[in-house]
């Protein structure tokens, strides 16, 4: 099952609707069978969707096959990695080490930390209560 949320053209309404796929969407659109709840007009198209925050690591190699999809998911990360740039302090390799210093020894930092860390380690702080997230990380080529 797929929900999408759709928008009428007609008198602006947006509303959630499930389809068994997205081509079963297709389907019922070219057969007329799509209409809006409040006007009943057939001019419902899929609403674009905020991008959600991606909070998973993505296989880049897979996302490579299909290039365009590539390239907004790099842009979005891109984006993503200027602000953590701009607004945390780069720990690298002490990131767990820090981590764990700022949440037992109350170690006041002006700013977030943000390094590397291994999945476990991410875990292990997870369950000692340590706020962490894990973001996909590309390097820029261009640098
Ligand atoms: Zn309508």
């Amino acid at each position: 099952m797929i929900k999408y949320n759709l928008l009428c053209k007609k008198c602006d309404l947006t509303f959630d609707s499930w389809f068994a796929s997205s081509k079963e969407f297709d389907k019922l659109k070219k057969k007329r069978l799509i209409n809006c709840h409040s006007c009943g007009s057939l001019q419902v198209e899929k609403n674009l969707m905020a991008p959600k925050l991606i909070n998973k690591t993505i296989n880049f190699k897979d996302e490579k096959k299909n290039t365009l999809k590539y390239q907004q998911i790099k842009k979005t990360i891109n984006e993503y990695q200027k602000f953590i740039k701009n607004n945390f302090d780069y720990v690298g390799e002490n990131f767990v080490y820090e981590a764990r210093s700022i949440h037992y020894d109350n170690k006041k930092r002006d700013k977030g930390i943000y390094g590397t860390a291994s999945k476990d380690d991410i875990k292990e702080l997870r369950e000692e209560g340590i706020d962490t997230n894990l973001i996909p990380w590309v390097e820029n080529e261009n640098n």
